[in-house]
């Protein structure tokens, strides 16, 4: 499924990969939570928008699936600039390591057709991230994720770090005030 709705918003599923392996992960729960988000083939950007019809009924777009859509980020590029033609808000929901994976900041290209990104933190510090994430990329990896949270703010309307809460009550606090020092909101996911 490339396309589902929640509420007023539409979300868009465009890839299976991700760099993450959280222990929280929906995909590793066989009931999903409802939708078939699994592709059994990763969608052309023509696919995609093909999808995109009635924009104009949404509040919001939201790229939010079984993957990391910024391993994407070309294509997500180009639907946002679609949606927002529309009039219509556009959010990103990340893991935050974009960068590391492109080997560059493309924070200043994605920004350009993005109203709002949500990042997750997940964790207070990087031996707690490489337990709850198992980052393929490594311990560079929860640095790379608050980098990119720093570049977002530069340049993205709207920023949230968002945990999951699997954590414990401290160690949310805690990363509440991470991403108050970062200057970015700040949201606790619920488990599902
Ligand atoms: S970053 Fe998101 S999609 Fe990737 S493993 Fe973690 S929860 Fe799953």
């Amino acid at each position: 499924m490339i396309t589902y709705q929640i509420n007023d918003a539409l979300y868009i599923n465009i890839t299976n990969r991700c760099t993450n392996n959280c222990c929280f992960c929906i995909r590793n729960n066989p009931e999903g939570f409802g939708f078939d988000l699994w592709l059994r083939k990763e969608p052309s950007l023509e696919e995609i928008m093909a999808e995109l019809e009635n924009l104009e009924l949404y509040d919001e777009v939201v790229f939010c699936g079984y993957g990391e859509p910024l391993e994407r980020y070309r294509e997500v590029i180009e639907i946002c600039r679609h949606i927002k033609q529309k009039g219509v808000r556009t959010r990103v929901n990340t893991n935050g390591h974009a960068n590391l994976i492109w080997n560059r900041n493309i924070v200043p290209e994605l920004s350009k057709f993005l109203d709002s990104i949500s990042i997750s933190l997940n964790t207070k510090n990087a031996e707690d991230y490489m337990e709850l994430c198992r980052p393929e990329l490594g311990e560079a990896a929860y640095d790379a994720v608050l980098d990119f949270a720093r570049e977002c703010i530069k340049f993205i309307p709207e920023v949230w770090l968002t945990v999951v809460n699997v954590i414990s009550a401290y160690d949310i606090e805690v990363c509440r005030g991470i991403a108050k020092d970062i200057g970015a909101g700040f949201r606790v996911r619920r488990y599902c």
